[in-house]
């Protein structure tokens, strides 16, 4: 992309300046031509016009000349008595220097075989009547005033002695043709040199300003694959310049706005993961909340059951503990409802899941845990609340755990087990506090069997 917008730049730089160089070409050469044209007539008109003059003044009158001697042996004697140059190409004069060597220095005479005029002039009287033809007009015909074209009157004592009308373009002589062409050579040569200087420049300008955006089109591409600090050379202070500071400028606000965002998202992520933990924790123990326990629990239920794989569920109660409220202070029993939380969390294992289900309840699930197995677990953790030293809380501090427990699938929701645990922890309560209690479903199975 960045290549063609070089070559239409170096095109369009190259395209313009050698239209600019052909147009100076052309008129040059157009001026020259019709200037050296102009001034070959003027010459040749100064020429003429003391050619008639002096041929009038040695006759009287045109038409007694005219009976006496013709105009053109008249202006060959003339030529020879005055010297060869009165006729000769006015470029081509001695004191120009400019006469190439080898040339010839006189021109042919009129009346000479290959003689042509330098400029073919209609001379005509006053009146208008041709004395000397030329072209369409006949000697003694009448040119009439609207074809009297670029007509020059040759005077003499303030009087117009006759009128001439130059005819087509100068016969140029060898040697004027060698000047334009020289002309011209240089033109080409000019030309040609302007060429190579419009092309050369060209590229270069193109490169130099397509290579800002060729710099700026990288690096809008790597920020479009998320590196977002990006900086250019700014070249200059043009539009291109401007146009690579004000990149840099966004493009450092866009990093330092994208790191800022990124840095919030975070927050944001660890305020949410912090939110999600506070939400389904128990403040006083960090043990899980009671809403969190349910879902949970409901999960496992299902795949469980679906799976026919073992899960206990036990439900524990602190003994009398209100009691320990009352003797010993409300803060003393929030010591020991964490103090039993960690008991139950460092004791069971990371699949098992461990809540606090209200005031001084407890739930923990056992999955893969056939209901032998729980008890067992159970059981260590009733006899490690009881034996711990409470006497460090308070020294006549003691505290124990009744406990309900359950493994029958054969329910339809979570909710029914969990009553018939809570069931077996009033029995345990019933039974005399500290201690477990549970109904096997294998024996309740049995037991169904053989009523
Ligand atoms: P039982 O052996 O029959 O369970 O007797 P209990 O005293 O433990 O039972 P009860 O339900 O009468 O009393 C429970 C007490 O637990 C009442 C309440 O003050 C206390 N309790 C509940 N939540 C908290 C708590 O967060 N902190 C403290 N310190 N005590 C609590
Ligand atoms: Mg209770
Ligand atoms: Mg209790």
């Amino acid at each position: 992309m960045m290549r063609s917008l070089r070559i239409k730049l170096s095109l369009a730089l190259i395209i313009t300046s050698m239209s600019a160089v052909s147009v100076v070409g052309i008129i040059t050469q157009w001026r020259v031509s019709t200037r050296f044209d102009q001034m070959a007539m003027e010459h040749a008109f100064e020429n003429f016009q003391a050619d008639v003059g002096a041929y009038i003044d040695s006759y009287g009158s045109w038409d007694e000349a005219k009976k006496i001697e013709r105009f053109g042996q008249f202006v060959r004697r003339r030529r020879a008595l005055i010297g060869p140059h009165a006729d000769e190409p006015f470029f081509s004069r001695p004191e120009d220097g400019i006469r190439p060597a080898g040339r010839r220095l006189t021109p042919p005479m009129p009346d000479e075989p290959e003689w042509a005029p330098p400029f073919l002039f209609i001379l005509l009287d006053p009146q208008g009547k041709v004395l000397l033809g030329g072209g369409k007009y006949e000697e003694g015909e009448f040119v009439p005033e609207s074809a009297r074209l670029g007509v020059s009157p040759i005077m003499r004592g303030g009087q117009v002695l006759a009128l001439a009308i130059p005819q087509g373009k100068p016969n140029l002589s060898a040697v004027d043709m060698n000047y334009l062409a020289i002309i011209r050579e240089a033109l080409i040569y000019a030309f040609l040199i302007a060429s190579a200087l419009a092309i050369f420049l060209g590229f270069m300008i193109s490169k130099r300003l397509s290579k800002s955006l060729h710099e700026l089109t990288i690096a809008i591409r790597a920020m479009s694959q998320g590196k977002l600090r990006q900086k250019v050379t700014v070249h200059g202070k043009d539009e291109t310049g401007m146009l690579a500071e004000a990149f840099n400028r966004m493009s450092a606000d866009l990093a330092h706005a994208y790191e800022q965002l990124e840095e919030s998202n975070c927050t944001i992520s660890e305020q949410a993961l912090l939110l999600k933990e506070l939400s389904i924790r128990d403040e006083l123990t960090q043990l899980y909340n009671r809403r969190y326990f349910n879902e949970q629990a409901n999960k496992l239920f299902m795949h469980m059951k679906r799976y026919k794989r073992p899960l206990s569920f036990m439900i524990g109660d602190l003994d009398h503990f209100k009691q320990v409220n009352d003797r010993f202070s409300h803060a003393t029993g929030d010591e020991v409802l964490k103090a039993v939380s960690g008991i139950l969390k460092n004791n069971t294992r990371a699949s098992d899941i461990v809540a606090r289900y209200g005031g001084e309840e407890f739930v923990i699930i056992f999955p893969e845990t056939p209901l032998m197995q729980a008890v067992e677990q159970c059981e260590r953790l009733r006899k490690m609340i009881e034996s711990f030293s409470w006497s460090a809380i308070h020294p006549e501090l003691k505290v124990s755990m009744s406990i309900g427990l359950n493994d029958d699938l054969g329910f339809d929701r979570f909710e029914q087990m969990l009553a018939v645990a809570d069931k077996n922890l009033f029995q345990a309560k019933a039974d005399g506090r500290n201690r477990l209690c549970y109904q096997s479903s294998v024996d309740l199975e049995l037991r169904a069997g053989m009523l």
